[in-house]
């Protein structure tokens, strides 16, 4: 039976589905006002590698993941660049789904918009409203969390204890606010902003409102896990939770966090990495199979550092997978049932990746002995290492030779970087990557391998 830590009780739980054999998932998405950076590319690998797995298990996944598409930021930055709010939200929107491709993350479902969504969230409003949980101020509607009995159920605090530690405070409107966590539901919009009309006077819908009606919207009411990041607990998660229960519907059933990317300071990956906080960047220079790695080699609750050693032998691991699949290319046959089995009950352990990749390496040594024993049982291990590389969107690529030119290339690569001619480097790891190598940055210098 497959078991998650759940944020709402503190225990690992089987989850239970509210209809066997199918199971919806809302994953709170972006804010598209600039760039992914590697918090984002956690997220959306790990809840990738769940979904592939209940899917591996035969489980009908529905995925949603919401695009935040209107938002005091997105409004601040046309403003200083004196653009159209919507240029910035496309222009994102479309970078954001180019670095999850690179990633290997599959798209979700549904990929609801905030703002195609602005008549639900004000009915919800009104209804929020009418139940006596919700009221109107000079600048908008914010939601009374006195009014909602376990207000604080996710973060794991009391609002008596909220208020001891100075709170939630949002200094707009503070002094019309009836308690200090109560939170905007809608916003009135400035003159010259973006705004929707409503009961209440013209804005636009508060953060958690949104992801509260496009979860509901479109999984309906009790679905069966709510997943993000653990910056997203509190107070998104939290305040999402509490409109439903004002709202008096069943909301998620179970609650997924997983754990923060930290910084490592004063660590260069390289000229523009700095404390390595971009994933684009990241991509361009590793293989972008690196990252994956990485978090596969970490549990999905525990915090992750990104720097050059962890990422240099993620590569180095990724390397020995490839060698492994260019020898065994010929050997694979059905999958080992043993070690599928172990395979399930680790990940059936809270998605327990670490000891899964574990459960490769040992496999890939038993099936290099069994291959140079001449043994029969090596074709069910190469199986086995396929399809759990598969199932947790790990794939992999058979080894090549690298040609003369390309082998220059990646030469003249490493002198410009020597010689901090970093647009010179640039370029030539364009032309390598458009000759379809993957180009990644070592301790030893490039190496290169094969898309395709
Ligand atoms: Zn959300």
């Amino acid at each position: 039976m497959f078991a998650l830590y759940d944020t709402l009780t503190r225990e690992v739980r089987t989850l239970q589905m509210r209809e066997p054999g199918k199971l919806g998932i809302y994953l709170c998405g972006p804010t598209v006002y600039g760039p992914p950076h590697l918090g984002h590319g956690r997220a959306t690998i790990v809840y990738d590698i769940l979904r592939r797995y209940l899917e591996w298990c035969g489980i009908d996944v529905r995925l949603v993941s919401n695009i935040t598409d209107i938002d005091d930021r997105i409004i601040d930055r046309a403003n200083r660049e004196q653009r159209k709010w919507q240029d910035i939200t496309h222009k994102c929107e479309s970078v954001w789904f180019d670095a999850m491709g690179r990633l290997g993350v599959q798209r979700p479902d549904d990929i609801p918009h905030a703002t195609e969504y602005v008549d639900q969230m004000v009915q919800m409003i009104a209804t929020l409203i009418d139940r006596g949980a919700a009221y109107a101020t000079s600048d908008g509607v914010y939601l009374e969390v006195q009014k909602v009995p376990d207000y604080g159920a996710l973060a794991h605090q009391s609002l008596d204890e909220m208020l001891a530690g100075g709170g939630d405070r949002e200094v707009l409107g503070a002094q019309e606010k009836r308690h200090p966590a109560d939170f905007a539901l809608w916003k009135f919009s400035k003159p010259d902003e973006p705004s929707w009309p409503s009961p209440w006077g013209a804005g636009r819908p508060g953060w958690h409102s949104e992801c509260v009606v496009m979860s509901l919207e479109l999984l309906g009411d009790g679905f069966d896990l709510h997943c993000g990041g653990a910056d997203l607990r509190f107070p998104h998660h939290e305040n999402e939770r509490a409109q439903a229960v004002a709202l008096g519907r069943p909301f998620a059933r179970h609650w997924m966090h997983n754990g923060f990317v930290v910084d490592v300071e004063g660590e260069k990956m390289s000229k523009s990495l700095g404390n390595v906080t971009n994933l684009l960047d990241l991509l361009d220079l590793y293989d972008p199979r690196a990252y994956r790695m990485l978090l596969l080699q970490t549990h999905y609750r525990s915090p992750v550092k990104v720097g050059q050693d962890n990422i240099d032998a993620s590569v180095n691991a990724l390397a020995g997978l490839d060698a492994f699949a260019a020898r065994s290319a010929g050997v694979r046959a059905a999958s080992d049932h043993a070690v599928l089995a172990q395979f399930r009950a680790l990940m059936d352990n809270d998605l327990d990746t670490p000891q899964a990749m574990g459960l490769i390496f040992d496999t890939v040594r038993q099936a290099n002995g069994a291959i140079d024993a001449g043994d029969a049982t090596a074709g069910a291990l190469v199986g086995a290492v396929h399809e759990i590389c598969g199932a947790l969107g790990l794939t992999l690529v058979a080894a090549s030779e690298v040609d003369a030119t390309a082998q220059a290339k990646a030469a003249a690569l490493d002198a410009a970087r020597a010689a901090k001619d970093f647009a010179t480097a640039d370029a030539l790891r364009a032309e390598l990557q458009a000759d379809g190598w993957l180009v990644e940055t070592t301790k030893q210098g490039t190496a290169l391998r094969r898309t395709t």
